[in-house]
């Protein structure tokens, strides 16, 4: 199986995607989101430092996210890296873990979708604080049950801080500034694929599969 990395701007639905290849062909799902959310549940200084950053629609800084990363990527195979690299300087760092772990690099799928769109399922957006599942209150196949609880937990679904439209804003700035370029640099590596994530995720999805030639 390999190695994955998504690109694509806040609230397209990596999550979405990595959590279905998950469920159907065991990939394991490393959301640098997901672990920096659950150090801000920890409640230390670290945990206030990290949600002020994140509040502001800003990156945290690459050394908090290596030290999360690197011990996770030592024991995986097989895995989707939902959030990371977000800028050059963390592509060259997985290069050079990769090859400190004698790994495979990961080929990268990004994800393509207008900015209106976005917009509508970032504001649209409920996430499980405990599972992390996502849920979108404008799409019925995505409701969470009674337009509240997760399918999954059973826990009460929020709406993210930063999924706010003035924070989703700034995000997706610090997208088009900082994460867009490795399209580029990735293209060059002759390593990327492209995949129209502006229509249902059962769609995104079939056109990943196509890719990684899981198709049917
Ligand atoms: P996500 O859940 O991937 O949309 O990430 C939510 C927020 O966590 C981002 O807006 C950043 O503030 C932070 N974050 C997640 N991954 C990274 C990363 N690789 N580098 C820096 N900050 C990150």
């Amino acid at each position: 199986m390999k190695n994955l990395i998504l690109i694509a701007p806040p609230a397209t639905g990596k999550g979405t995607l990595a959590k279905a290849l998950k469920e159907r062909y065991g990939y394991i799902h490393i959301s640098t989101g997901d672990m920096l959310r659950e150090s801000v549940a920890k409640g230390d200084e670290l945990g206030q430092k990290i949600s002020d950053i994140m509040k502001s629609g800003a990156l945290v800084p690459d050394e908090i996210i290596y030290e999360l990363l690197e011990a996770k990527l030592q024991s995986s195979d097989g895995y989707i890296l939902d959030g990371f690299p977000r800028n050059l300087e963390q592509a060259k760092k997985y290069e050079e873990i990769v090859a400190n772990i004698g790994g495979e690099e990961a080929i990268v799928l990004v994800l393509d979708i207008d900015k209106e769109k976005l917009k509508t399922r970032c504001t649209g957006r409920r996430s499980c604080p405990k599972c992390g599942r996502i849920y979108n209150i404008y799409n019925p196949e995505m409701n969470p049950k009674d337009d509240k609880y997760c399918l999954d937990c059973g826990s009460e679904v929020i709406w993210r801080e930063d999924d706010k439209i003035e924070t989703f804003e700034k995000r997706y700035s610090t997208y088009l500034e900082l994460t867009e370029p490795l399209i580029e640099y990735y293209s060059n590596k002759g390593n990327l694929y492209r995949i129209n994530a502006g229509g249902t995720s059962g769609e995104t999805l079939n056109e990943a599969l196509k890719i990684l030639g899981l198709g049917e």
